[in-house]
């Protein structure tokens, strides 16, 4: 019989500088905490790391090390995999504030040598972090977009993920329905594939091995709670699971059906659940006796708890991200109480919410929705065109009581969710009920319900609004463009039908108006390949207008940069063409200024348009050619990069007859309602009757004076010079 071995036998010997570096880090950790510096982790860690940059390895040497990464979810999954473990002092862990190397030094050195370690790790650190601890077990759970403004970098963390595991001798637990964790587990030595689901889809659409389109099935089988297959033609597809979640149950790979009892709500925590489970079992846990310690866990990190606030009962949730919203709107179906919603747009949220397009709201319908936080006013304005009865309330905790109800439903995203947190302990029994009287109910309105092209319902005679291939060019919620103005003409009693174009159906013909955006590189050169058989040229021909954002904008022109800077011919609707920046993306806030005073280049009188904003995230310099006319000037950020008019004045956009494009997010008609009117009235021919655009204005408003704070991008005289180069001195 072997020997018990408990932490004293297994307990390696730390080097003295190693015990030293820990020890300073924790001390600076606990000092920073009593100075109310935060949680103090990253600083401590910090220090750690200069008296001794290879601390994570000495920390790490002789335990047994759990990595979870992903978009969402890694924080849930990892305190239900310490719970697995143990949990409390048996298990090293980490915070979700504190999942780089810094904060990973702090959670290791905080716990006795030896102690198994669970750590939630950033995406973009999984290959560092990988290679210092030689985990036994790395768990990748999803990829998807979180920051809009990192949304590029999705696809390099899967390539990073790839590279590093490659070479690891670890056990991988990978999420079998996200091609981009497929990719990026792939040639890891050994895997373990769950199929534990992928509600949302919307970030997987493009295949990492080809560039091509994933599709998805829908026949999922009975009782699969988890998602069906999935493939690519270039053979790239959803491999075998070892492990799946079937009727609420965990099947394991030795054909056991193990129960799920979590007091975690939702099915999202069910597929964290089931990943923690196989995790647990590769560290030497049985997945049933793992299943039953999680089932224990009510909350994590306040997120699911429920607070009372000045007698309003709250429920706590975070979703940062539309892939975390479709899981969050699913919990919430069926209930009736008020629904607080607390946006930001801070650092760790990401500087553009126009995600918030990209949510179905929708969902929430017949319930009263408070919009709070620091972007209240783009929640309103996307409340608004969704037909969600709605108010807005600055402050947080009394956006809670606002409602009047006896309980409510707070979902906040990152740094909102944080905010409350804060705000409440202190304020939870002393605070006075303060009724915002001065908040005004906005009631929902009637909007008109997209269909997909295959099926035409509406009269010819309709107003017809086409969003061109959502699915391909639906990555910065540019599609809230036509939403918008198929509302905005509803709202007036102008019938029409929005019709929402996916790439893999023929273009929808005679159209009035068109409406494209932004996305990556690889769908970006598939559309404009789908968009040569000369439908849209066509309409366009017989007086069809066009809204052209971002790629959707490049694809316009004559030529646009492929994802090696390689030029790909476009349709050749505006006289523009786009080379790739060799200098960092223009990412930022985007202030525009029409020319002649406001007045419009289309010679519709009585439409003028004052600044236009949006968020730019681009890496393209534009060039317009003499036929077409910029649609505004830069205030601030870079707009078209390469336009620069003989006074030092820089453009954004361009114009054509009937065809416009810009740089612009937000969506950009969401921003600025003037240009959303502008083309109705080119649309139809007539004057339009006047909006009550209250909210419209107010983010229009508080956007424009980002300007005098700045925040935007910028290009750099480099990025200048080098496209002149390559024009032969052609850009003005
Ligand atoms: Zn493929």
């Amino acid at each position: 019989m072997s020997r018990a071995t408990g932490p004293d036998d297994v307990m390696p010997v730390l080097s003295t500088r190693a015990r030293l570096a820990g020890r300073a880090a924790v001390l600076v950790s606990a000092t920073s905490r009593r100075l109310g510096r935060g949680g103090g982790s990253v600083i401590g860690g910090r220090a750690g790391l200069l008296l001794a940059p290879d601390l994570l390895a000495l920390l790490a040497a002789g335990r047994s090390v759990a990595l979870v990464s992903g978009t969402n979810g890694k924080t849930t999954t990892t305190h239900l995999l310490a719970a697995a473990l143990g949990g409390g002092d048996r298990v090293a862990t980490s915070s979700a504030g504190a999942n780089l190397p810094p904060g990973l030094v702090v959670a290791l050195a905080a716990s006795p040598p030896g102690t198994p370690a669970v750590l939630e790790v950033d995406e973009a650190y999984l290959g560092t972090v990988a290679g210092a601890v030689a985990p036994r077990v790395v768990v990748l759970l999803n990829l998807s977009r979180d920051q809009l403004d990192r949304v590029s970098e999705v696809r390099m963390v899967a390539n990073r993920w790839r590279r590093a595991l490659t070479d690891l001798e670890t056990t991988v637990v990978a999420n079998a329905d996200d091609p981009l964790v497929v990719w990026a587990a792939g040639t890891a030595p050994k895997v373990i594939w769950v199929n534990a689901g992928l509600l949302w889809r919307g970030d997987a659409i493009g295949c990492p091995a080809c560039d091509g389109k994933i599709i998805f099935s829908d026949s999922d089988a009975p009782g699969n709670e988890a998602s069906g297959g999935w493939s690519c033609v270039c053979g790239f597809a959803r491999p075998h699971p070892d492990a799946r979640l079937i009727d609420g149950q965990l099947a394991t790979a030795d054909g056991r059906r193990l129960p799920l009892h979590l007091r975690l709500p939702s099915r999202a925590n069910r597929a964290n659940a089931a990943m923690a489970a196989v995790a647990a079992g590769v560290m030497g846990v049985d997945e049933s006796e793992a299943l039953a310690a999680m089932a224990v866990v009510t909350d994590v990190e306040g997120r699911f708890a429920t607070v009372t606030h000045a007698g309003v009962t709250a429920r706590l949730l975070l979703a940062k991200n539309p892939a975390g919203w479709t899981e969050l709107l699913d919990l919430l179906e069926g209930g009736t109480e008020p629904v607080v919603i607390g946006i930001n747009a801070r650092i760790a949220d990401g500087h553009d919410p126009s995600w918030l397009w990209d949510v179905p709201f929708e969902r929430l319908s017949g319930r009263l929705v408070v919009a709070t936080g620091d972007r209240r006013k783009d929640l309103a304005v996307r409340l608004r065109y969704a037909g969600i009865d709605h108010m807005t309330v600055e402050n947080q905790l009394d956006a809670l009581t606002a409602p009047g109800a006896a309980a409510v439903q707070y979902v906040g995203n990152y740094t909102s969710f944080q905010d409350l947190r804060r705000l409440l302990p202190g304020s939870a029994r002393q605070e006075p009920v303060r009724r915002s009287l001065s908040v005004p109910l906005v009631s929902a309105l009637e909007v008109p319900v997209p269909r997909s092209s295959s099926r035409r319902t509406t009269g010819e005679s309709a107003l017809r609004v086409v969003v061109i291939y959502p699915d391909l060019l639906g990555t910065y919620g540019d599609s809230g463009n036509g939403r918008i103005l198929a509302c905005r003409a509803a709202w007036r009693g102008i019938p029409v039908e929005l019709v929402l174009a996916r790439s893999d159906e023929p273009l929808v013909r005679g159209a009035d108006i068109y409406c494209i955006g932004g996305g990556e590189d690889g769908p970006q050169i598939q559309a404009a390949e789908r968009l040569a058989d000369g439908v849209l040229a066509s309409a366009v021909g017989s007086g069809a207008i066009v809204l052209a954002v971002c790629a959707g904008y490049q694809i316009m022109g004559t030529s646009f940069p492929g994802p090696d800077g390689r030029p790909y011919t476009g349709l050749g609707l505006l006289d523009i063409d786009t080379i790739k920046s060799p200098g960092p993306r223009s990412v930022g806030e985007l202030v525009a200024a029409p020319f002649d005073g406001g007045r419009n280049p289309t010679g519709v009188t009585d439409v003028h348009f004052g600044h236009l904003t949006g968020f730019e995230n681009h890496a393209g310099l534009t060039r317009l050619g003499p036929s077409v006319r910029p649609l505004a000037r830069v205030l601030t950020g870079v707009g078209n990069g390469a336009d620069v008019r003989p006074d030092g004045t820089r453009t954004e956009g361009a114009w054509s007859g009937r065809v416009v494009g810009t740089y612009m997010h937000g969506p950009v008609l969401a921003r600025n309602p003037a240009l959303a009117d502008l083309l109705l009235t080119l649309a139809t021919g007539a004057s339009l009757s006047p909006l009550e655009d209250e909210e419209e204005r107010a983010l229009h408003d508080e956007r424009v004076r980002s300007l005098d704070v700045g925040g935007g991008a910028s290009v750099s005289a480099q990025a200048v010079a080098k496209w002149r180069q390559l024009t032969g001195g052609r850009g003005r």
